[in-house]
């Protein structure tokens, strides 16, 4: 048997980084497995809320960005074309009319204020909620009359009034359903639109599905997707349902916990392989070692379904971080530094289209902060000082200004360090250090106050990449002009630090 397996989004939104774990995860076993990875667009709900343009292109990008594409679908068509459920409307009608005659379903002319009145009771009456099946046994000359009358009407499922449905689920293993606690759901609405449990059991069926792996919301509603195939006279499809992601409380992830969609880690610059690494371990485990690092071929020769995992995956935006700075550090400079350049541009930092001058400092500066950077966002925030002087003290580090430049050798200090850089025959970090080590020494001073009091003049900041590397990428004109606007403001008065904000 060929595995195919399927990717069956419905174009509501921007996808949720859950949904994207499910499409990794077809996408992987069809690769593991020499099957068929397919995507089809459930875009049978047409409401305003539900449909959403924008949503689909979203989905595009995203599978493109962690290269899942899949091997057949609506972008490139297939043998099974087309991979659209709004333009495959006939067959589903086709199917409804298949089970209306089977017995299998029945057709329901309740209106939406009955439905809504019943629901309310049932609610009053702290009864479950769902239909009360009063169109399940109308007679065939009422049925006649409501049809003959125009009447609008539904398709609904005839769930079986008792007994259980077994689902076979490949990661929970055998799950029994009573059928009292399903609905008669509808399968095709009054506007000649299927649901979901018709239109994706048919496609399961005729697009060869061989695997369903589906986000886990679905569990609750398996028997009616197998009671749907078995009242087609199919044979369900095996499904899967890897685990809940939950936020570091435990609880459904949400917004609250921070970014849920896809396209907001791409936007804070996520690289691909860490995104696909650490969605793959959400709810998957490569074995027994305790591995966290793995390439995507690597993941393939781990992967298989026996590795998923029923029990919710805490999604920790920490680990996340920390992985793509890995990958980040895996990188070669030359890449990060071209991932970093539209980030640099928007922030104002270099031009939209930046000069041959530009990108060669931009191309010294990045590697110096690479060591820090866990998103390609973070750059700007890393970088701001190597392009803009901050403004002192309003923009300087509060505390270090408290500690180094209220020193009374503060004054003596830059004043020294900005006679050796004038004078110094050549500007490299070698240098800059003999220089400083200089000062140090003429002054009576330690090195370390010296560094650091330099430092904070030159960047306005305490910490950062190494002082002599910073010197001598900023280059001498900066160095001096940002030397000397702090000294001129020595000494400071009271109130100076206040200024600047924490205090
Ligand atoms: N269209 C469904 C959704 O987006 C797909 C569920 C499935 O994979 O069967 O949730």
């Amino acid at each position: 048997m060929t595995v195919r397996v399927r990717y069956a989004p419905s174009p509501t939104g921007l996808a949720h980084v859950g949904n994207v774990r499910t499409a990794i995860y077809n996408w992987l076993y069809a690769r593991k497995m020499g099957g068929t990875f397919i995507a089809r667009l459930e875009d049978t709900d047409r409401s305003a809320e539900r449909y959403s343009p924008e949503g689909i292109w979203d989905l595009e990008a995203s599978m493109r960005y962690l290269g899942i594409v899949p091997d057949e679908w609506w972008v490139s068509g297939g043998p099974h074309e087309p991979y659209v459920q709004s333009r495959r409307l006939p067959i589903y009608l086709g199917y409804a009319e298949q089970l209306l005659q089977s017995g299998g379903a029945y057709r329901c002319y309740c209106t939406r204020e009955r439905l809504e009145a019943m629901r309310t009771e049932q609610q009053l009456m702290k009864q479950p909620t769902g239909y009360d099946r009063r169109c399940r046994n109308l007679s065939v000359e009422e049925r006649t009359r409501l049809d003959k009358a125009g009447t609008p009407s539904v398709v609904r499922l005839a769930m079986p009034l008792d007994g259980e449905t077994v689902v076979h689920d490949l990661i929970r293993g055998e799950i029994r359903y009573d059928n009292r606690s399903q609905d008669d759901q509808v399968l095709l609405k009054s506007d000649g639109y299927p649901t979901y449990f018709l239109a994706c059991v048919v496609d399961d069926h005729l697009m060869g599905i061989t695997h369903v792996i589906r986000g886990d919301d679905w569990l609750s509603s398996a028997p009616k997707f197998v009671q749907v195939s078995r009242a087609l006279g199919w044979e369900p499809p095996p499904l899967a349902h890897p685990s809940l992601i939950v936020g570091p409380d435990h609880k459904k992830l949400g917004k609250r916990h921070g970014s849920t969609q896809f396209a907001e880690f791409v936007r804070d610059g996520y690289l691909p392989e860490a995104l696909f690494n650490f969605l793959v371990l959400l709810g998957w485990s490569p074995g027994s070692e305790q591995v966290e690092l793995l390439s995507v071929p690597e993941i393939i020769e781990r992967f298989g379904l026996e590795g998923l995992s029923e029990h919710p995956a805490v999604f920790d935006y920490d680990k996340l971080r920390w992985m793509n700075g890995q990958y980040i550090r895996a990188s070669e400079p030359g890449r990060i530094i071209g991932l970093c350049l539209p980030y640099l541009s928007q922030a104002g930092l270099v031009s939209d289209r930046p000069t041959e001058e530009e990108l060669a400092y931009v191309r010294r500066v990045v590697p110096l902060e690479i060591e820090r950077l866990k998103t390609i966002g973070e750059i700007t925030d890393l970088v701001r000082f190597f392009f803009k002087e901050p403004a002192f003290p309003a923009e300087f580090d509060d505390k270090g200004v408290r500690k180094w430049l209220k020193a009374d050798s503060a004054g003596s200090i830059l004043e020294r360090q900005m006679l050796g850089f004038k004078a110094v025959d050549e500007w490299t970090p070698e240098r800059l250090e003999e220089i400083t080590h200089a000062s140090a020494e003429s002054l009576g001073l330690p090195f370390g106050p010296v560094v650091h009091t330099t430092r904070l003049a030159a960047t306005g900041r305490t910490t950062g990449p190494g002082l002599f590397d910073t010197l001598d990428v900023l280059g001498r004109d900066r160095v001096l002009r940002r030397l000397a606007a702090v000294q001129s403001q020595l000494p400071l008065g009271a109130d100076t630090v206040e200024a600047g904000g924490d205090a």
